[in-house]
């Protein structure tokens, strides 16, 4: 049984494979679309950062989704200003926000992922905790980059599938095991064809309104390694 935190460094033969892939395809206007605000609070490279958008990016693009990666920096925690950025504009389901921070009040270190529905399960906010995934030694097949865009995926899958959205296999599973892992390194962790049509419908949804406030943080779902 190989949980997820198990995958560390992909060759740059698969690494360069995903990014070529991202680089070649065609965005399709009439796709749904999701844009999805990333903070980087934790300030990891531009490089690592780019490869997380292109596994990102290629998982949902084989979901018929196209996903708009807006990089939104790291944030000036001197400045009290309110946000006026298109970053600061999160609304379910096609405005979704991830943070990558470095570590979380009361998260564990086998802790890697969480994503913030409501009772209704919907939600706009997630976070990635990145110390978390870099300090695991266990996953030794994947690149910090790689695993971070497999895990954002994987968090922004919960946002819009909604509550009890695990799944036995595909990107949803909540441990990875040794078929995950084959999969994973031959390119083709996605997420199962009835969850990539419930992605599909969901932005299909017309939005709750602009006077619905975001989503609160009723309860949180947690990707993690499983235990030793
Ligand atoms: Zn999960």
């Amino acid at each position: 049984m190989f949980p997820l935190s198990r995958f560390k460094s992909l060759s740059l033969a698969v690494v360069s494979l995903v990014a070529n892939v991202a680089a070649a395809r065609t965005p399709d206007a009439l796709a749904p679309r999701v844009r999805l605000s990333v903070f980087n609070d934790a300030g990891i490279p531009p490089d690592t950062l780019a490869q997380a958008a292109a596994r990102a990016t290629a998982i949902l693009a084989q979901s018929g989704v196209e996903l708009d990666w807006l990089s939104c920096g790291r944030p000036d925690p001197s400045d009290f200003s309110p946000p006026t950025t298109p970053c600061s504009v999160v609304a379910w389901p096609h405005q979704l926000s991830v943070r990558i921070v470095p570590c979380g009040r009361s998260i564990g270190a086998d802790i890697f992922g969480e994503a913030f529905l409501d009772g209704a399960g919907r939600g706009a906010y997630s976070n990635v905790y990145y110390n978390n995934l870099a300090a695991n030694r266990e996953h030794a097949q994947l690149s910090d980059g790689d695993m971070l865009g497999f895990v954002i995926a994987h968090e922004v899958g919960h946002l819009l599938l909604g509550s009890n959205s695990h799944s036995p296999s595909g990107l949803m599973q909540a441990r990875w095991d040794s078929s995950a892992l084959h999969s994973a390194l031959h390119n083709t962790l996605f997420f199962t064809p009835a969850q990539s049509a419930t992605l599909r419908s969901r932005l299909s949804e017309t939005p709750p309104g602009p006077n619905v406030p975001a989503p609160l943080y009723a309860s949180a779902h947690r990707l993690a390694r499983a235990s030793p």
